[in-house]
């Protein structure tokens, strides 16, 4: 039997034939398909702005940098995320700071963040765990009574809601990242966007993708001539290409598509195990709608169930383990058991398949040898 990944693309010939028209036209990079990718994104979820960016990580980096984090500052994140969620803020000489996470959603507990508010708390970075938007209203809250800024880690909820809004909007944060990785919804290759409806954290933005530099008559302080121009800040190369933007845009055409089939196949999952006895999973509340980037089982001989499924060819995964337990957050002075319900997540946790090309006798497949192993 072929292996069956946890995660992966899905391209199709409209996606092949952007990406050659692209090679065979003048702009490789900073051309016309960045700004309509872009643009398209924004209007799909209803945002006034967008930046992309070459990462998801980038997204994340520049966000930090247009919010502000310097040195000392505190960032509340969650830790059961890709290392990425922190380490952006770490990049800016801040601080994470990590908040437990609720144990039905594993997304991070609005009460948990209020505790870790301090004088030099700058901001939350919301994670929606596996696409299942978190409490964004609460956090909205607690927010502005502490004038923190919000930023929405949004890498795996592309196309989910929050409350009949897509997540994007902003109607909760002050920017959204999105990530297109080739396991998440919509790919680049590699590639991510900042989104906001905030002009002057947008200005900021496309400032930090490209090496502090601008040519616009409304920051420019001399003009020598034609060629001129200035760098006002510190920024990065960070910019993504037309190749990787024309890709993008077929396939947000199919984002829809990519959710709903995603969402067939956890109902199909949550029939199964949502009362399957030694299995639990994760639950989805009423005012959101998860974009399904992942499907996680909690069980309790989690590294026989890991082994037995990947022997079979299933090739499940782990997400996350605690960012602060990895060896260079320890360094840092993170001890174990600052979050529990983290850890106890972690310790039973698998990933099994979930992505769109996944068919109805693969799920069988796998709902068959999950209950196997689990009796
Ligand atoms: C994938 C991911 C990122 C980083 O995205 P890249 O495009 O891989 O840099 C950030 N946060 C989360 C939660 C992710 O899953």
């Amino acid at each position: 039997m072929k292996r069956i990944p946890y995660a992966t693309q899905w391209i199709d010939d409209e996606d092949i034939a952007a990406v050659v028209a692209t090679l065979k036209s003048s702009n490789l990079t900073q051309g016309p398909r960045i700004t309509e990718f872009e643009k398209k994104v924004a209007e799909y979820c209803g945002a006034k702005y967008a930046v992309a960016v070459n990462s998801g990580t980038s997204a994340l980096h520049i966000a930090c940098k247009a919010a502000g984090i310097t040195k000392d500052d505190e960032v509340i994140t969650s830790p059961i995320t890709f290392v990425a969620s922190s380490n952006c803020v770490l990049y800016c000489g801040g601080r994470p700071v990590f908040a437990d996470v609720k144990e039905d959603t594993i997304n991070i507990d609005p009460q948990e963040i209020k505790k870790k508010i301090t004088p030099k708390t700058k901001a939350i970075i919301p994670v929606h765990f596996a696409g299942n938007p978190c409490e964004m209203e609460e956090i909205q809250t607690i927010a502005k009574e502490n004038n923190l800024m919000v930023i929405e880690d949004a890498a795996h909820a592309i196309g989910a809601e929050y409350h009949g809004s897509k997540i994007g909007s902003g109607k909760y944060s002050d920017m959204t990242i999105f990530s297109f990785h080739p396991v998440k919804h919509i790919t680049t290759g590699e590639g991510g966007m900042v989104l906001t409806n905030n002009e002057e954290l947008y200005e900021k933005l496309k400032f930090f993708r490209s090496h502090g530099i601008t040519r616009d008559p409304r920051y420019i302080q001399r003009n020598d001539g034609s060629w001129y121009y200035e760098m006002h800040e510190l920024g990065y190369n960070y910019r993504i290409t037309d190749i990787q933007c024309a890709l993008g845009i077929t396939q947000l055409k199919r984002l829809d598509n990519f959710v709903e089939r995603r969402r067939e196949i956890a109902k199909r999952y949550n029939e199964v195990f949502s009362n399957y006895d030694g299995i639990a999973t994760l639950k989805e509340m009423p005012q959101t709608k998860s974009a399904y980037h992942l499907y996680v089982i909690l069980v309790k001989n989690r590294k026989f169930v890991f082994d037995k499924l990947r022997e079979a060819n299933i090739f499940v995964n782990v997400h996350y383990i605690p960012v602060y337990l990895q060896p260079y957050y320890q360094k840092l002075g993170y001890e174990p058991g600052l979050c529990p319900n983290a850890e106890s997540y972690y310790e039973k946790a698998i990933s099994i398949p979930m992505f769109p090309k996944l068919s109805d006798d693969e799920v069988n497949l796998i709902i068959k040898k999950i209950k196997e192993l689990i009796k």
